[in-house]
C-alpha cells in the first residue's frame, strides 16, 4: 500500500498537474482480445521485486513519453511537459523530501544533484526503455519519510508558477 507521500503527491498531481495528467494513456495488451488496455498515468504499485520502491509504497511513477514509441528515439511531444514536472519538483525538492528522481536518460539524487543514467551497451528494447526511463518519471521517498506529507503548498506552488 502507498504511503502518505505518495497518495499525496498522486492527489496533487491529479487535481493541479498539468492536464496530460488526467488523460489515459497506453498500459498493456488485453491476454484474450489483444486489444489496448488502458491505464492511468499515475501509478503507485510496480512491477518491480518485493524490496522495490514501489511495492514498499514509497515510489510514484508518472507516465509522460520522453521518447515517441514503439522506437522511443525521437524526441516525444509530452517531454516538454515532463521536464517542466521535474523542474517542479526540483524546485519543492526541500520541502518534498524525495531522494531520487529519474527521467530520460538522467537521475538526480537526494542532494538534487544529476548524473546521466544510460543502459549497459547491448541493452535493447523495453530493458533500455525502462532502464532510461524514457517512458515515465520515476520519484521516491525513503523509507523514513515515506508518510511525509505536508508538502502540498510548496509543490502546488511550483507547479502552478507561470514563471519558472
Ligand atoms: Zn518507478
Amino acid at each position: 500500500m502507498a504511503g502518505k507521500a505518495v497518495t499525496l503527491l498522486e492527489r496533487i498531481l491529479r487535481s493541479r498537474g498539468p492536464a496530460l495528467l488526467r488523460t489515459p494513456c497506453f498500459s498493456h495488451y488485453h491476454k484474450v482480445t489483444r486489444k489496448a488496455v488502458m491505464g492511468s498515468r499515475l501509478q503507485a504499485a510496480g512491477r518491480g521485486g518485493e524490496g522495490d520502491a514501489h511495492n514498499t509504497g514509497r515510489a510514484l511513477d508518472i507516465i509522460v513519453y520522453a521518447r515517441e514509441p514503439p522506437q522511443f528515439e525521437k524526441v516525444s511531444i509530452e517531454r516538454t511537459i515532463g521536464y517542466r514536472l521535474v523542474d517542479a519538483f526540483m524546485q519543492a525538492r526541500e520541502d518534498m523530501r524525495w531522494n531520487l528522481m529519474i527521467y530520460d536518460q538522467e537521475q538526480w539524487d537526494e542532494n538534487g544533484i544529476s548524473s546521466v543514467r544510460i543502459a549497459k551497451p547491448g541493452t535493447t528494447g523495453m530493458a533500455k526503455v525502462d532502464h532510461e526511463h524514457l517512458t515515465h518519471i520515476h520519484i521516491q521517498f525513503a523509507m523514513a519519510d515515506k508518510d511525509f506529507d505536508e508538502f502540498e503548498d510548496a509543490l502546488v506552488g511550483w507547479l502552478e508558477n507561470p514563471y519558472r
